[in-house]
């Protein structure tokens, strides 16, 4: 973060001020994580109102407090009307006096994946901010922005969204130079009405682009993206799995073993061998993306080859855990939507032994999510999957589709099913995946530890 006089900001949020002017080292919204030289930010939510934990944050050690009115609290308060607001002020000012190259991204899925394989290839060529972990709503762009210093060389910046106009707000926060929609599809359908709704909210990552800018398509949600709308940037970059006459990243020599895929990457630099330690060809997709990113911003194919070959399995994203010998589970347990579970089905049917998909419900769909439920069963019956366990109403519709399901009414019955199938199979790949209201995350754990 770039320190600052907490009188320093008061102008720029138009806040009174009560008390003396502490130097400012860290921002927080979180009245358990007050660092040293701390302000804490009391925003209002639906839920809760930070401002009745203020008196933790003070006595955490925070060193001033911005709230929306004077707390009988002996600390320096800036005093304005929206904490939020003034949050976003503060990330917008702190954006504005780096040099850093900012990269934006959003999509339907594996934003977080792209992410986290950009900043390995950028981290081969300089020092790199990134989201941490998901924090991907206006709160957690503006706190990642805070965390930026003059060092920085790259940021790299996810959002997300779940209404119009959330990402357009938010990318006038981050001011990216280049920006990625990584796909198109159907999750968050039941905020956005439609696929087009949806390309229509994404999409808004590219109206704050300057001219110079770069904009990062998918080739295969291209038809979705009227990305030239209210857009000033002039250049685009596709990528796709395969080649076509229109992309400049694609593979080609895809081969994979059970925790590695190995391709050429080839990109208008040329091309470079590629060992990615993750697993599904959409995460060579996401490797595609993270390398047009990466290279839009001076990276080269050694910093590419290298940078992917350190990503790690990101927990809860299709990540191989060895339970014994030839008995593999996959925890795709983080979330799920239409794409993703068509992608780890897909994963799944190439992999050793039985196969078993444990799927709970696909939430946030709209009025139409019977027939996506049936979508995926069919797509699993298609590919050969041997069983589907299912847990949830609308995961039941899988089950059943698939005509290879049994249901369940509670995960410690399933989980005891999956133990019988373990015994009785000496090679078995067991994969789980539901959204993330489902905490399909509570099968892994009662696996790995009753097996
Ligand atoms: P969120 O919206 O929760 O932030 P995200 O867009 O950041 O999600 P990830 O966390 O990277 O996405 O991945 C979420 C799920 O989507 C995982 O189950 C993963 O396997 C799947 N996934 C990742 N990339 C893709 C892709 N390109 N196409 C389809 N599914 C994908
Ligand atoms: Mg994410």
């Amino acid at each position: 973060m770039i320190p600052f006089m907490l009188h320093d900001i008061i102008t720029i949020l138009r806040a009174k001020v009560y008390g003396i002017n502490p130097m400012i080292e860290d921002v927080t919204t979180d009245s358990r994580t007050i660092g040293k030289n701390c302000l804490f930010i009391a925003l209002h939510g639906t839920r809760f109102d930070a401002h009745f934990f203020a008196k933790n944050a003070v006595l955490a050690g925070a060193s001033a407090i911005l709230v929306n009115r004077q707390l009988p609290l002996n600390i320096p308060q800036l005093i304005v009307e929206d904490t939020l607001l003034a949050l976003k002020q503060l990330s917008y000012w702190v954006r504005k006096q780096v040099s850093a190259r900012v990269i934006a991204l959003t999509g339907s899925s594996g934003k977080t994946s792209v992410k986290e394989m950009t900043a390995s290839i950028l981290r081969q060529c300089g020092k790199v901010l990134a989201t941490q972990g998901n924090l991907n709503n206006d709160i957690g762009v503006s706190l990642t922005l805070l965390r930026l210093t003059p060092q920085d060389d790259f940021a790299i910046i996810e959002l997300g969204a779940n209404h119009i106009g959330e990402i357009s707000s938010n990318a006038n926060l981050v001011l990216p130079e280049i920006a990625l929609v990584n796909n198109i599809s159907f999750s968050h359908l039941a905020g956005f009405g439609s696929l087009a709704g949806v390309a229509q909210a994404k999409g808004e990552i590219f109206t704050k682009l300057p001219g110079n800018g770069l904009v990062i398509l998918n080739e295969n949600s291209n038809d979705w993206l009227n990305w030239q709308q209210g857009s000033k940037c002039k250049t685009v970059w596709r990528f796709s799995l395969n080649k076509t006459d229109n992309v400049q990243f694609f593979a080609t020599k895809i081969v994979s073993n059970l925790h590695s895929m190995y391709f050429t990457l080839h990109s208008p630099q040329g091309s470079c061998q590629v060992q990615l330690p993750m697993l599904g060809k959409h995460n060579i997709t996401n490797a595609l993306a993270a390398s047009a990113l990466a290279i839009a911003v001076g990276a080269n194919l050694s910093a590419v080859s290298l940078g992917l070959s350190k990503v790690k399995p990101i927990p809860g994203r299709l990540c191989p855990i060895q339970l014994d010998v030839g008995k593999l589970l996959i925890d795709d347990s983080y979330n799920a939507n239409v794409n993703s579970m068509i992608a780890a089905a897909q994963v799944l049917s190439e992999m050793p032994g039985y196969l078993v998909m444990v799927v709970g419900d696909m939430a946030e769909l709209g009025e139409k999510e019977i027939k996506y439920h049936q979508q995926v069963g069919k797509f699993i019956a298609m590919v050969g999957i041997n069983k589907v366990l299912s847990i949830g109403n609308l995961s039941y519709i899988i089950s059943n589709t698939s005509r290879r399901g049994e249901h369940f009414n509670n995960k410690s019955a399933l989980t005891n099913r999956l133990i019988q199938l373990l015994l009785k199979y000496n090679i078995i790949t067991i994969l789980v995946k539901g959204s993330r209201n489902t905490t399909m995350e509570q099968v892994i754990q009662e696996l790995k530890e009753k097996s």
